[in-house]
């Protein structure tokens, strides 16, 4: 029996796996199972150039618990080793600087193990003792047992095995016993091995009879040794595509959109499906994940670096023996081979959608409110992907017609310029709460879109970005005569004084809506328009809207109260009906004021005239006493007049009307205020 100690420059390598590996000790499993499966390939690989000439037999990797001697086998009939590469290849594991190594890499298992080459010292991680039983496929070499207790000390000694291969016994430590149970260790070769290109059995399939679990003779295999994506795509149906997917998410009750089939050989390796879910509102976007992959081995479902992060909304897999998986994450970004398999993949992606557009737009504009999301999300943060994509994202209009940008802009040309030359897209985002305001719009032969999605706010602002003279203006910011202006606007018929009484009376009944403010303004629009309408200011609203999805100075814009404008129409008979009720009411104590008013504001014209030359510092105390005076004077004046407007118009229930008319047009009655508006009504109508 030879013994010797592991060559191991570092005193002890083993209490360094277990304690730095100790979170990812489970990857013992795939990473014994990827030598089984290995030495399986290389035996295959040999005998087809013909260096081995011996029967290959049954290529399969065993694993098997025996839990009463607490150990797990792990067994192939491949290759094997003589004594001189188990001294080769597990007993030279030269390494310096271990423990600084160690420490850097001490969150990252990965990193170290591959570092190393230690896959197989990562049955270390759960085990006192290790055995290897091995029978190379050279004839003349002998059966070899070697025997490792978890010191750097190890027995090796020459043996009789009948069958060629290996066999790596792990006596489990005592710590570990959960990996003595069949629910678990099924569990992690489900996880790590499910797509491993030879057959993986795990004892034997299990049969109801007569009530009990009965073990039959068949293997239970764990694994599809020849998964989807390792095969071409002309060889594969659309239902292989959805079974696929069933087969990765096993819980998954939906139907993918499409799939993408990934194959690539030059300048790097990478082959993988993905698939475009299906979105639905609140459900978790990351809860099936795309599946790394290194040669059918599953690597992580975190690939946040490895593709741009809107592409990991996508489900699938990717395998590439190219990408660096013992490297830290951060390094990961940088490395060359990692950034042009990310932009391959995002090719692949943006040239699929297109192509599924092109020979299906139906199915495309079916599917769209699925995908938008993902390629809205794509397109903000990928200017790559925007360019690729711009061709193909649609708009949808109220009436659920699709356009391409490049296809709406035309479609609007010619009517929606307004006098500066602006492309002006209007826009709703609820069609029932703004309805009238649509229908006004479309009246007037206005096309307005429908942008209610969680990015529309950010497509609004990049459509507007991207192109020159060109906004967005929502359909109820404004009354629909201003939200395209064509000509010079109209005249408002009334004098400056009928306006200001038209909003003291309007202001006296303003709602009380928390958080929101009220203004009142005038348009003389027609006569067959609303008396009164409420507009929202398109700025402000779209700030809010970004607000709810930033932080930083947009949430100051959401602290922001909403602000809405009551504009009343000044060429509507009943706002002229009203001033004229209203001016015959208080005329009587109006008229004085207003004389003196009037000699007021002529006082303080003549005043200002003659200050206006001179500086703040050649006018006398006197002077500037007079001037403020009289300003006061002018401002107390319409006060007064204010007041008797208010004082009449305040329990006017033609002004309450209008204002609720108004604020239902908009959906802001509520609760009590359209109770009592109900009932008005029908006062009216008795
Ligand atoms: P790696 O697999 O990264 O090379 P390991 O420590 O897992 O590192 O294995 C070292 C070497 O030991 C392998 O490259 C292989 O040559 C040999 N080996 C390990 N397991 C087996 C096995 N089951 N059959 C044949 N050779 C094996």
């Amino acid at each position: 029996m030879a013994k010797g100690n592991i060559g191991v420059t570092s005193d002890n390598i083993f209490p360094v796996i277990k304690k730095f590996l100790y979170s990812d000790h489970e990857i013992f499993l795939r990473e014994l199972v990827s030598n089984a499966v290995d030495a399986t390939q290389k035996l295959k690989t040999l005998a087809a150039v013909n260096e081995f000439k011996g029967e290959i037999g049954e290529s399969k990797v065993r694993v098997t618990i025996q839990a009463q001697k607490g150990t797990i086998t792990i067994s192939d009939n491949g290759i094997g080793m003589t004594a001189e590469e188990v001294d080769k290849y597990i007993n030279q594991i030269a390494f310096s600087g271990a423990e600084e190594f160690v420490n850097k890499y001490k969150d990252n298992a990965q990193a170290i193990i591959g570092h190393f080459g230690l896959g197989f010292y990562s049955a270390f991680m759960v085990a006192k003792k290790v055995e290897i039983f091995t029978q190379s496929y050279k004839e003349e070499a002998a059966a070899v047992h070697w025997s490792c207790d978890g010191s750097p000390e190890y027995t090796m000694e020459e043996t009789i095995k009948s069958e060629r291969g290996t066999d790596i016994i792990l006596h489990i430590d005592d710590e570990c016993k959960e990996f003595l149970e069949e629910t678990k260790i099924e569990g992690l070769l489900k996880k790590y091995c499910k797509f491993l290109p030879v057959e993986i059995a795990f004892g034997k399939k299990k049969e109801w009879k007569d009530g009990k679990q009965i073990e039959t003779e068949e293997d239970n295999i764990i694994n599809n040794p020849q998964p989807a994506w390792t095969k071409k795509p002309a060889e594969l149906t659309e239902d292989d595509y959805k079974t696929f997917y069933h087969e990765l998410y096993p819980m998954s009750m939906d139907e993918p959109l499409f799939h993408i089939h990934l194959n690539v050989d030059y300048p790097f390796n990478l082959t993988g499906i993905l698939y475009f879910p299906k979105i639905k509102p609140n459900m978790d976007l990351h809860k099936n994940k795309i599946q790394l992959y290194c040669n059918q081995v599953f690597v992580t479902d975190s690939v946040e670096n490895i593709v741009p992060e809107y592409l990991t909304l996508l489900h699938g897999v990717i395998d590439s023996p190219d990408i660096p998986l013992n490297v830290s994450r951060s390094y990961l970004q940088s490395d060359g081979n990692v950034k042009k398999i990310s932009g391959h993949i995002t090719k692949k992606v943006a040239d699929r959608l297109s192509e599924i557009f092109k020979n299906d737009r139906t199915q495309f504009e079916d599917k769209w409110e699925d995908i938008k999301l993902f390629i809205q999300y794509g397109m903000l943060s990928d200017e790559k992907f925007y360019e690729r994509a711009a061709g193909y994202a649609l708009l949808r209009n109220v009436d659920k017609k699709y356009f391409t940008y490049e296809e709406y802009k035309q479609l609007i040309e010619e009517n929606q310029r307004d006098k500066e030359g602006q492309l002006i897209y209007l826009y709703a985002n609820d069609t029932d709460a703004q309805y009238s305001y649509i229908e006004r719009a479309k009246e007037k032969g206005y096309d307005v879109l429908l942008m209610d999605s969680q990015l529309d706010v950010h497509i609004i602002s990049q459509i507007e970005q991207k192109n020159e003279k060109t906004r967005f203006v929502r359909v109820d910011s404004d009354i629909v005569e201003n939200l395209i202006k064509k000509e010079n606007e109209q005249k408002v018929e009334f004098t400056q004084e009928q306006l200001s009484a038209l909003e003291s009376i309007f202001s006296s009944q303003l709602p009380k809506i928390e958080k929101t403010n009220f203004i009142v303004g005038f348009e003389h629009i027609s006569e067959d328009a609303l008396p009164v309408f409420l507009t929202q200011e398109e700025f402000m609203r779209r700030m809010k809207d970004m607000s709810v999805m930033g932080g930083g100075m947009m949430s100051f814009y959401g602290e922001m109260p909403d602000s809405y404008k009551f504009v009343v129409n000044t060429a509507h008979p009943l706002i002229k009906d009203m001033l004229n009720k209203a001016e015959e009411k208080c005329n009587e104590k109006v008229n004085p004021i207003a004389i003196t008013l009037k000699e007021k504001q002529a006082e303080e014209e003549i005043l200002k005239n003659a200050q206006k030359d001179k500086k703040s510092d050649e006018l006398s105390t006197e002077e500037k006493d007079q001037a403020e005076a009289i300003t006061k004077e002018v401002a107390r004046l319409k006060k007064d007049i204010k007041d008797i407007y208010t004082a009449y118009a305040k329990e006017n229930d033609t002004v309450k009307q209008l204002i609720d008319i108004a604020l239902l047009a908009s959906n802001l009655l509520k609760g009590e205020a359209l109770a009592a508006f109900v009932k008005r009504s029908v006062n009216v109508l008795k």
